[in-house]
């Protein structure tokens, strides 16, 4: 991959801007990745030549357009490689994946004084949408907690599942920490319970590959614009004996099966959760983003970003007074640190100046900071067209605005 890499810069055209004269340095892509041309270039050439509203048209643009709707949708159902398209739900991203099941499942399986377990260092769109269904149904909301090296204290979770655990709702990679959790042992510890699995692979799916079968989790969801898609698009996974089961999410148009004032009918999968008319485009383009980073191959994209991670990683460490928060023995390529008396937001402000876009705060996971009893934190994070050079310009650029923070 580091022999590819200036062509595969090239792919990416924001990678050639200059971001307040400088070359742009882009260390923010757990927020959100940039696009590869053929991305751009398919909206463009859908919206120029191909567009129509989707399914049920009789004329030649509706059906192309369907046609290429549903193809990308088997391009997703094979990037996980999950059984079937039924299984495939398009969503707006990561959030709406979660609210639908949160939603759906609670209406048919929870009520009060079930409990569901979440971790806590997980995003807050898999944290609120379980508080919001605890507050309807009278559910108790659980939560594996973490040490501070940000892992998992699994040991913990056999205390935690009982007869009245409905759901384990987990990251498998988190977006603060870079933590790689144990997903595959999670499932197998929850199955024995006969607890179903749902998993934000937010953060994986651009970095790991991901096989739904193997892992054998119940639900799995991701957001396309993190894997180099365009926004509004995302994918529900859930296993079809599932889906079947649970209530509609939103009413409306495609949902159905058949409608009159006394009774309406649903329609079968996975057009039972897609009311109205859908965001068809953008997920055509995504599906071109997964055939793209399918052809580098994800192993080759861990690998690299592997790299690229143990790199900057030592090189930060070499920072005085700078200390990494997320220290888990399986990362990703994320790496959120504080340094002793300079504000983050200060430093992002001065790095922007400098060309290098990171992200400062609490990256929506307010208790992960309330662990470490912190405001919030410097995170870059990685992508294959990221580079060595890159990361020494920012390490160089750290080291040059410290002291004038101080
Ligand atoms: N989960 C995780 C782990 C995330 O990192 C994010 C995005 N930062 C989300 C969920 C929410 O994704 P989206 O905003 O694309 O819906």
């Amino acid at each position: 991959m580091k022999e590819q890499i200036e062509k595969i810069r090239k792919d990416f055209p924001i990678l050639g801007t200059q971001v307040n004269k400088k070359p742009l340095v882009y260390f923010d892509n757990a927020a959100t990745t940039q696009k590869p041309q053929i991305v751009i270039d398919t909206i463009t050439e859908y919206y120029s030549k191909y567009n129509a509203n989707i399914h049920r048209g009789i004329h030649f643009l509706s059906n192309f357009a369907t046609d290429a709707t549903e193809k990308a949708r088997e391009t997703a159902q094979k990037f996980i490689n999950a059984d079937s398209i039924e299984e495939i739900i398009f969503t707006s991203g990561t959030t709406e994946a979660i609210n639908l099941v949160a939603f759906s499942f609670g209406e048919t399986f929870i009520k009060k004084n079930d409990e569901i377990i979440v971790s806590e260092m997980e995003h807050h769109s898999n944290i609120v949408p379980w508080q919001m269904l605890c507050e309807r149904k009278g559910a108790i909301l659980r939560v594996i907690p973490f040490n501070d090296l940000g892992e998992l204290e699994l040991e913990k979770l056999h205390g935690l599942i009982n007869s009245k655990t409905k759901i384990i709702a987990i990251t498998q990679v988190s977006n603060a920490l870079g933590t790689i959790n144990p997903i595959k042992e999670i499932i197998k510890i929850a199955h024995k319970a006969n607890v179903p699995v749902l998993i934000d692979g937010a953060q994986a799916v651009q970095h790991i590959k991901v096989d739904v079968k193997e892992l054998d989790c119940d639900f799995y969801v991701f957001s396309g614009h993190k894997l180099y898609g365009p926004t509004g698009t995302g994918i529900l996974y859930g296993k079809k004996e599932i889906l079947e089961k649970m209530a509609p999410y939103k009413g409306g148009g495609e949902m159905i099966a058949k409608v009159s004032f006394e009774k309406t009918t649903y329609n079968s999968l996975p057009f039972k959760f897609e009311a109205g008319t859908p965001n068809y485009i953008d997920s055509i383009a995504l599906a071109k983003a997964i055939e793209y980073i399918t052809d580098l191959g994800l192993d080759n994209i861990y690998k690299y970003e592997t790299e690229l991670l143990e790199y900057a990683t030592k090189e930060l460490k070499k920072i005085n007074r700078l200390k990494i928060i997320g220290e888990a023995k399986h990362k990703s390529s994320v790496i959120s640190f504080i340094i002793d008396g300079v504000h983050p937001s200060d430093a992002g402000t001065l790095l922007d100046q400098m060309g290098i876009a990171i992200r400062t705060g609490t990256h929506c996971a307010e208790p992960v900071m309330q662990h470490f009893g912190i405001g919030g934190t410097i995170r870059a994070s990685f992508a294959f067209y990221n580079t060595f050079d890159e990361i020494d310009s920012f390490v160089k650029s750290l080291n040059y605005i410290i002291p004038l923070l101080k």
